[in-house]
Parts: C-alpha cells; sequence; structure tokens
C-alpha cells in the first residue's frame, strides 16, 4: 500500500489541471488514470470533431494551448497532443492504466482501491469525467429494433453509413455535429426533443466562456443567477454545421413514441424505418468508484459545495459539469475549480483535520 497527500482520480484534462496546481503548492500526489496514453476522452472522438472555441480559449492552466496549422477551431487529435506536452511538461505524475474500483474511508485517510494496488490518501479529487458513461432514454420497443444502436461514444465516422437510413437523436451539439456529418451521405432523419436552438452564427465557446465567467461573478457578489450558458443556446454553428444547416440538410423532427422492428414510430401513426440509430443523448458522471462512501445524491450526482463533497469534506469533484462550477467541464473553464481544489485540500491538510 502506497501513501500520498493527494490521489487524483482521472487523468484528463480535469485531473491534469488539478494536477498542475497541486504542484504549485507542493503537494505530494498521484493521478490514476484508466487510458494507456494520455488525452482522455479526446482520444475517443469521432473523426471530424473540431473544438468549438479556438485554441488559446482552450487552454489549461499555465500554458496556452498553440494554434493548429491551417484550423481555426482544432480538433481533437491536437487537443490530445496538447494533453500529452502538457502532463509531461509539469511531470505530472500520472499511472497508466490504473483503473480506481473503490474509495473507501480508513480512519484519517481515504483508501483508494485499484487494478494495480492501494493508495492511502488524506484527499482525493475525483475526475473521471463523463464519457465512460453514456446515457441513453428507455424508450419503447428499442430491444426489438433490428438495425444497429450506437451511442455517440461508438460513433466514428459516415464511412460506416454511407447510403443508409440513419436516424440521429439529440438536439445538443453532438446530435448537430454527427447528423451534419452525415447529412451528405446517408438518409438522414434527426430527432430532436425540442426544436433546435442555434446560438448566433458569430457565437462560440469564447462567448459561452464569457457567459460563465460573468454568472461566477453575479453568484460571488450575491446578485441574480443569470442561469447557465444552456439559456444562449444549445448547439455552436460551427462551420459543418452550418453548411449543413445553410444547405436545408438539418431538418429536425420531434422525438418519436416508440421503436419497431424496422425503425421508429410517432403518435400520429407517422413512421420512418432505419437501419440504424445513433443516440446522442449524452452522459451521465463517472461516479460509481465513489459508490463506498454512500455520498450519492438526486440525479446521480454527489451534493458539493463549490468542489468539495458535502458529505466527505476531503473529497473534491472535479469537472463534471456547472453542477462542480461553472464551464468546469470545459477546457478553459476547468483551471478555475482546479485551483480552489487544490487550495481548499492544502488548508485542509495545513490545520491538520485531514
Ligand atoms: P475525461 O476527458 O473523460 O477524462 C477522465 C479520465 O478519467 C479518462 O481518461 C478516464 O479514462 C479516466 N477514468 C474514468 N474512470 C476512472 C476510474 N475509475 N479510475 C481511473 N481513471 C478513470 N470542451 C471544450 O472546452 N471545448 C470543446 O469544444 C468541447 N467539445 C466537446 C465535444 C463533445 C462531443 C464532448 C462530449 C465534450 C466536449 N467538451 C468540450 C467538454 C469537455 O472538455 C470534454 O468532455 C472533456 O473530455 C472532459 O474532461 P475530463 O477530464 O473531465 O474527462
Amino acid at each position: 500500500m502506497s501513501r500520498t497527500d493527494v490521489v487524483v482520480i482521472g487523468g484528463g484534462q480535469a485531473g491534469l489541471a488539478a494536477g498542475y496546481h497541486l504542484r504549485r503548492l507542493g503537494l505530494d500526489f498521484v493521478v490514476l488514470d484508466t487510458q494507456p496514453t494520455p488525452g482522455g476522452a479526446w482520444q475517443h472522438a469521432w473523426d471530424s470533431l473540431h473544438l468549438f472555441s479556438p485554441a488559446a480559449y482552450s487552454s489549461l492552466p499555465g500554458r496556452l494551448m498553440p494554434p493548429q496549422a491551417g484550423e481555426t477551431y482544432p480538433d481533437a487529435a491536437h487537443v490530445v497532443a496538447y494533453l500529452t506536452e502538457y502532463e509531461q511538461r509539469y511531470e505530472l505524475p500520472v499511472h497508466r492504466p490504473v483503473r480506481v474500483t473503490g474509495v473507501h474511508r480508513d480512519g484519517e485517510f481515504l483508501r483508494v482501491e485499484s487494478d494495480s494496488g492501494t493508495w492511502r490518501a488524506r484527499a482525493v479529487v475525483s475526475a473521471t469525467g463523463t464519457w465512460s458513461r453514456p446515457f441513453i432514454p428507455a424508450i419503447p420497443g428499442r430491444v426489438d429494433f433490428r438495425g444497429g444502436q450506437f451511442h455517440t461514444v461508438e460513433y466514428t465516422s459516415p464511412a460506416a453509413f454511407a447510403g443508409k437510413r440513419v436516424i440521429v437523436v439529440g438536439g445538443g451539439n453532438s446530435g448537430a455535429q454527427v447528423a451534419a456529418d452525415l447529412a451528405h451521405d446517408t438518409a438522414l432523419t434527426w430527432v430532436t426533443l425540442r426544436e433546435p436552438r442555434y446560438l448566433a452564427d458569430d457565437i462560440d465557446g469564447r462567448a459561452l466562456f464569457d457567459h460563465a465567467t460573468a454568472r461566477r461573478k453575479a453568484l460571488d457578489e450575491g446578485r441574480t443567477d443569470t442561469g447557465g450558458v444552456a439559456s444562449l443556446g444549445d448547439i455552436v454553428a460551427v462551420p459543418p454545421v452550418r453548411v449543413a444547416r445553410d444547405a436545408g440538410l438539418l431538418k429536425a423532427q420531434p422525438m418519436f413514441d416508440r421503436i419497431t422492428p424496422t425503425g421508429v414510430a410517432w403518435s400520429d401513426g407517422t413512421t420512418a424505418d432505419a437501419d440504424a440509430i445513433i443516440w446522442c443523448t449524452g452522459f451521465r458522471p463517472a461516479l460509481s468508484h465513489l459508490a463506498p462512501l454512500g455520498l450519492r445524491g438526486p440525479g446521480g450526482r454527489i451534493p458539493a459545495h463549490g468542489t468539495q463533497a458535502l458529505g466527505e469534506p476531503r473529497l473534491h469533484l472535479l469537472g463534471y459539469g456547472d453542477w462542480t462550477g461553472p464551464a468546469s467541464a470545459t477546457l478553459i473553464g476547468v483551471g478555475r475549480p482546479a485551483r480552489e481544489a487544490a487550495r481548499s485540500i492544502a488548508a485542509f491538510l495545513a490545520a491538520g483535520t485531514g
């Protein structure tokens, strides 16, 4: 069994941002990550995925992401290269591949058990993201469908679907981008819960981040909550989405009511046959390793103040979404909550209460 001040679980962007700040504060820590190579979920993105912000607005603390030659919005491979360089540059102690199976209370320590050994830590940062927990809604008839069903995490490129009848479900950025990707070479039906809400064409991730920062300031100052970034719209009109939309290829249908062996059906009797359904229906936080702590609250989340779990002050939750800090599930947004978590842990340990 190894001992350390802090175990960071997850070596994607959130885990690295935590590591950066823990190192600056001189704490002893390890980062444990299931992936054999650096880059977190970005290693598994579909081929055409590009960021919705320019490189400089997609940076972790300390090091600007360099621009990608020929691209305003970098692709996922560029993000992986950046994260790889980042963890090397700051000599972050990432252990791979290590899957954490459970975090347990153990007197003054938290005991972190994994498939590659056990650590005793005085604090834990959980930064495991959401990619490993794809969500598909329960729709009647789903198991009867004879075609292929895929979640966003399994989608790579239109090649496998060329000439086929494909139903893409989801009105967020993933749904719009995958639909745009498929719109040219497949018989596409795009299905969304409500009418797609595009952000203005001149708005990209920079504006989203500015909005999140303003919201954060308002909350800090006790002013009225301006609402999350969702109030601006759901879909960033990145260039491929804009092209497909303007060509009239992204006409959304309302959500169907059931799935049949050959396709989908609406309550008014309309049907659409399909060879494949692609579910771009989001993710849930990957928190099963924290189950032994018994902290789970409504919606599968763990109640927290900032990043600190309410029921276990030695545990911090980082990067899962607005509930762990405004814009914390973005490259540029995770820096601030990571800094707050590291400072809070340092203060906690210094006070000798850990
Ligand atoms: P991840 O990248 O998922 O990293 C978590 C790591 O923890 C992984 O390596 C995982 O294997 C590991 N792990 C999980 N469970 C365990 C365990 N039990 N033990 C050990 N390790 C574990 N953000 C932007 O800023 N700009 C964008 O343009 C943008 N586009 C996006 C597009 C899509 C389609 C999606 C889904 C997200 C996008 N995001 C974007 C949001 C966000 O930046 C990414 O989701 C990002 O990958 C989240 O980083 P993370 O470190 O929180 O999680």
